[in-house]
């Protein structure tokens, strides 16, 4: 395979320095928490933790799909911890935490797709520190999406995302174990059971999808209900994982967002550096 091109200036960031990002991390350690922003090396990390969000990782870092793109190990993951929703709540208020993303790994070996943890994370995260801002970013439950869908319709976060990643033409090569049609439909019913919880999505570009393409998916975001968007350059972890197609210039990402805007959604990022949780809880004051 040959090397991929040189990343252009505008992709390139400083190192996360800073007593806020060290405090941070110790939290996450004392706890035995993971996060999004850690184990992808988000590029975004020193600015989220400095503005007090971060994207923690519940239900383990074993999933049970294998996404050519993502990073994260697979295979049989362990039982949910029931003591995991305790340990986000209170490393959340010890670090002052103003607005926490939950995500997970997909568990299609849980009954419930793991719907059920994601409450009591909510819960926990509530009855200790009300103030906080929560948005779960959930997987898409493609095989238990009944059970799933009416503990969701309970949890009333601030904020519910859900990524299509990509374009359907893509979908076999970029999300092998999801379907793009389930992945709107759990969309477009979460947003039908709660409708007044804004519903999020996003996609990640450069990975061979043409514009057109790029436009329809943003309009099925909005027929589905949703109103807040992300769209970012895809960045492969490692020469192993899926290549990166081209690098889109920043004035591509916005006549993109221009795109988005139009079409109404309410909140648009899109830049070469957002990621799904990138300025999140900016975002939603959009
Ligand atoms: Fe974490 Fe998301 Fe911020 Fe990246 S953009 S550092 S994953 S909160
Ligand atoms: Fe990664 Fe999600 Fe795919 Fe699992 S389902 S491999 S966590 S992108």
């Amino acid at each position: 395979r040959p090397l991929p091109a040189p990343k252009p200036d505008w992709l390139r960031v400083r190192p996360p320095l800073g007593p806020e990002v060290a405090g941070m991390k110790a939290r996450l350690r004392l706890h035995g928490l993971a996060t999004v922003c850690e184990e992808a090396s988000c590029p975004n990390l020193g600015s989220c933790f400095r503005e007090g969000v971060a994207t923690i990782m519940i239900l383990g870092r074993v999933c049970t799909r294998a996404c050519p793109f993502c990073d994260v190990d697979h295979g049989r993951p362990a039982p949910p911890d029931p003591d995991e929703p305790e340990r986000v709540a209170r490393m959340a208020s010890e670090t002052g935490i103003r607005y926490l993303v939950v995500t997970s790994v997909d568990r299609d070996d849980l009954a419930d797709g793991g719907a059920g943890h994601f409450a009591e994370v909510v819960k926990a995260l509530r009855r200790r520190l009300p103030s906080v801002g929560v948005e779960i970013l959930v997987p898409d439950f493609r095989h238990c999406l009944d059970k799933a869908l009416p503990v969701l319709g309970t949890i009333l976060p601030t904020v519910f995302n859900h990524n299509l990643e990509t374009v359907p033409r893509l979908y076999g090569r970029v999300r092998p174990g999801a379907d793009y049609r389930h992945s709107l439909s759990l969309l477009s019913r979460f947003s039908a059971l709660s409708p007044g919880t804004p519903v999020k999505s996003g996609i990640m570009v450069g990975m061979g999808e043409r514009r057109d393409e790029i436009e329809e998916v943003l309009r099925d975001m909005r027929e589905a209900g949703v109103t807040m968007v992300t769209v970012g350059q895809y960045l492969p972890p490692s020469l192993k994982h899926l290549p990166v197609e081209r690098y889109l210039t920043p004035s591509e990402f916005d006549e993109i967002g221009a795109v988005a805007k139009g079409l109404g959604f309410h909140a648009v990022e899109s830049a070469p550096l957002v990621r799904s949780s990138y300025h999140a809880e900016r975002l939603l004051g959009a």
